[in-house]
């Protein structure tokens, strides 16, 4: 064996490294192409148990190393095909976006150029340009220039940074208690977080990982247009206070997960600056509202955050994983600062040195600010603007379109960003569940389109988040025409219960 051996695997200067990665990305592109000039579906259509048998049915390494041509058929044959066709304007279930082309073509500089985002001497050039989308969309979202920032792996990190700063901050406040270093207060079980029912599952996650338990997290009732209710909000914190708990904290939402709807920000943002709490707004999926001069309005208030979440693998079309996390006083981020002798030692701050591991709770991290950048640079904002904009327009027609049925229950017929939840309604109520959720069963086992089932009020209800741009009325007519049809084809079983 020669060192020369292993130049085709790495990208290098000789003819052998640069000939082996043409070839691959050569013919992955290829395939890539051929592979969407042909498929017309969101998804095969094929169950759990078919698909799990197909890749078992592959051989997962190998002693010699196998010609990539017979590895990348492989990979189109079993994965690629059976996989959920997110860039199909028929997927349109969950926040997951179609990706864009240039963020696509930026994950093959991303991987090449493999940066570490954790210190300055593994991401020179990155570390800057992270710094500035941080600051772009600061401004764009008008913080204060005391904001800082940082990029995640998407909601669920941001979330938690978010609460973890606003539990060490009270408890510093409180007690001048230094969690960093002590761990939890004794009166920690008392400490409370204030969200609306329908705010994202990971405010919970988060506040059992930061050991304050589930019980910590009290929700609020929304209003019918599934916002959270301001005057229970009131008179929630004011009950915990009676009881001798601890409120330290608001969660908003910017665009609940299943309803899209974002809630008052400004009249949460008084009622916590009133109680001292910290706020922060989960802006994961409407963040992206800040591009569009048209509905930006919507965000109004989330200047006055503490913090903020934002994903950018949602409606800002990058491929996963892509988030960020805003303070309002980069001072916070003091909560979160270890200083490492090999990675980020006190003195290189002080000589200027950026390290941003400080400012994250990972180490190793993506430079995925590069994607971000080539697509805001290729596509343009005006662009981003108007995407956002149609899939807006299309969801209230589609709501609209959809409300005139009779068959159909529309959950939110106003839909503030982009998503609709609804249920087929015909049929004896007691049979919904079970019929709505046979009409998910068939939409995705059809390969019809990829819709999401969810539940409100303990009813299974189906959703449509509509983020593809090239999504239009008559893919969704389409949807709703197959709909009835399957709900007839349930009916005609004559299941009963
Ligand atoms: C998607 C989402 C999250 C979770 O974000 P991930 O990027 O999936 O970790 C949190 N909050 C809201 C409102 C979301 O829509």
């Amino acid at each position: 064996m020669n060192m020369t051996d292993f130049d085709r695997f790495f990208l290098n200067d000789s003819e052998q490294g640069l000939k082996s990665f043409q070839h691959i990305v050569f013919e992955t592109q290829q395939r890539l192409s051929q592979f969407y000039k042909n498929n017309s579906d969101a998804y095969t259509g094929l169950v759990p148990k078919e698909i799990e048998k197909e890749l078992n049915a592959l051989s997962l390494t190998s002693s010699e190393g196998d010609d990539p041509n017979t590895v990348l058929d492989d990979v189109f044959t079993k994965i690629v095909k059976n996989s959920i066709h997110v860039s199909h304007p028929t997927s349109i279930g969950h926040l997951h976006c179609p990706p864009l082309i240039p963020a696509i073509a930026a994950e093959l500089i991303i991987g090449a150029l493999n940066q570490s985002m954790d210190s300055w001497d593994q991401s020179s050039t990155a570390t800057y340009l992270e710094e500035r989308l941080i600051k772009w969309v600061s401004e764009k979202l008008a913080l204060t220039s005391s904001t800082d920032g940082t990029f995640t792996s998407g909601g669920t990190q941001s979330n938690y940074m978010g609460l973890l700063l606003a539990r060490d901050r009270f408890c510093d406040k409180q007690w001048g208690w230094n969690v960093k270093m002590q761990g939890l207060p004794p009166e920690s079980h008392k400490l409370r977080i204030l969200c609306s029912e329908d705010a994202h599952f990971t405010v919970k996650k988060s506040a059992f990982q930061l050991g304050l338990g589930e019980q910590a997290v009290v929700t609020v009732p929304t209003d019918t247009n599934k916002k959270m209710n301001t005057c229970k909000l009131t008179e929630e914190i004011e009950r915990l206070i009676a009881a001798g708990l601890l409120p330290m904290c608001i969660v908003a939402t910017a665009g609940t997960t299943d309803f899209g709807s974002i809630d008052p920000i400004p009249e949460v943002t008084e009622i916590a600056e009133k109680h001292g709490l910290w706020l922060h707004v989960d802006a994961a999926y409407g963040g992206a509202l800040m591009l569009s001069q048209k509905h930006s309005h919507k965000l109004a208030g989330i200047e006055h955050a503490d913090s903020i979440t934002i994903d950018f693998h949602k409606q800002y079309y990058q491929p996963i994983s892509c988030g960020a996390f805003f303070v309002k006083n980069k001072e916070s981020f003091r909560y979160l600062a270890h200083h490492a002798d090999y990675l980020n030692p006190e003195n290189d701050e002080e000589d200027g040195l950026v390290h941003l591991v400080s400012k994250s709770v990972q180490t190793t991290r993506r430079f995925d600010a590069l994607k971000l950048f080539m697509s805001l640079r290729i596509v343009g904002e005006k662009n981003f603007a108007s995407m956002i904009d149609y899939t807006l327009n299309l969801a209230s027609q589609a709501a609209g379109v959809m409300d005139l049925k009779d068959n159909l229950e529309v959950c939110n017929k106003n839909p503030e960003i982009n998503a609709i939840v609804f249920r087929y309604s015909a049929g004896s109520p007691e049979k919904l569940n079970e019929l709505n959720t046979f009409i998910y069963k068939k939409i995705l086992h059809t390969g019809t389109a990829l819709v999401a089932k969810t539940k409100v009020k303990d009813q299974v209800f189906l959703k449509f988040t509509l983020l593809n741009p090239r999504t239009t009325i008559v893919d969704i007519e389409d949807i709703l025409y197959s709909i009835s049809q399957f709900a007839a084809e349930y009916e005609n079983r004559g299941i009963t219960q």
